[in-house]
């Protein structure tokens, strides 16, 4: 797709939200010590996203979602394969767009190898505990795919990996700050949209409710951390210093969103569109 020439600034983006897998299982299995609030199990559906921030000057990709394979052996349903949807984004993953990685687990990470002539950047906490000792621990390493992880040492080796302690902004109105909880290295992105500020948590926030209620998600690496990412999320929102917020994992986050036009509509929504960008008209 083209943008139109000009109203969009240098340092305002449209962000698009891709939903490419879906899986349904139990709420005990979504939150951490779910007995601990004496509440019924039930279902919990968790949907998988990746994300595309673009105007006419550039387009930042924010993690690649999951790869196929795992996601068959994991049981997650594929709704949109990555690769599809970039293409029919018209983001050309040849380009070499820049790639955030707001951390290193399985469904984050699953598709770098489709962008060879990338960059990417991830917090220096999320690299480092990946290939330390302590991420081979069952209970850490579950959530992440050796194969994966090796690539991305791989292209750090290369010098395409860059990394950040607690901020860096890859691009004018994007910032990306490590948070830690989910993973030592787990970091969210503020996007400037027409919209306002948009608040991408990724897996600092999974669902609206395990914000709202303060319920952790199941897999953590810091438990304190993970409480203070919410305090941190809820602060921004109530200060106005973010306009609203999009989660890593919520089945809600398209309800609301305009949709682009063609079969990418199913999954994909968009925040901030910019002028030119085909949204159906129904939505
Ligand atoms: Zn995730």
């Amino acid at each position: 797709m083209t943008l139109s020439p000009v109203p969009d600034d240098d340092d305002l983006y449209e962000l698009v939200v891709v939903r490419h897998g879906t899986r349904t299982g139990l709420r005990s299995e979504a939150y951490l010590s779910y007995a601990t609030y004496g509440e019924p199990d039930g279902p919990q559906t968790t949907d998988y996203y990746l994300w595309v921030a673009r105007n006419r000057s550039r387009t930042m990709l924010i993690d690649t979602g999951f790869a196929a394979t795992p996601a068959a052996r994991r049981g997650r349903t594929v709704l949109l394969p990555p690769a599809t949807a970039y293409r029919e984004l018209g983001v050309d993953v040849g380009a070499g767009h820049p790639v955030i990685i707001t951390h290193a687990h399985w469904d984050h990470i699953g598709n770098l190898g489709l962008f060879p002539r990338s960059t990417f950047h991830i917090a220096q906490a999320e690299l480092d505990f990946w290939t330390s000792e302590a991420a081979s621990a069952p209970l850490l390493s579950h959530f992440a795919e050796r194969d994966e992880v090796d690539r991305l040492v791989r292209l750090h080796r290369l010098g395409r990996v860059t990394t950040f302690v607690s901020r860096a902004s890859p691009a004018p109105g994007i910032e990306v700050v490590a948070v830690g909880g989910h993973t030592p290295g787990q970091s969210m992105v503020t996007v400037n949209t027409l919209e306002g500020v948009v608040l991408l948590t990724s897996d600092v926030v999974h669902f609206t409710e395990e914000l709202e209620r303060r319920m952790p998600f199941i897999s953590v690496t810091d438990l304190p951390g993970m409480y203070r990412g919410f305090g941190l999320v809820s602060e921004l929102m109530s200060s106005g210093a973010v306009r609203r917020i999009v989660t890593g994992h919520d089945p809600c986050e398209l309800d609301h969103l305009l949709r682009l036009t063609g079969p990418i509509g199913e999954h994909a929504g968009v925040i901030g569109a910019l002028p030119g960008t085909p949204i159906r008209s129904n939505s």
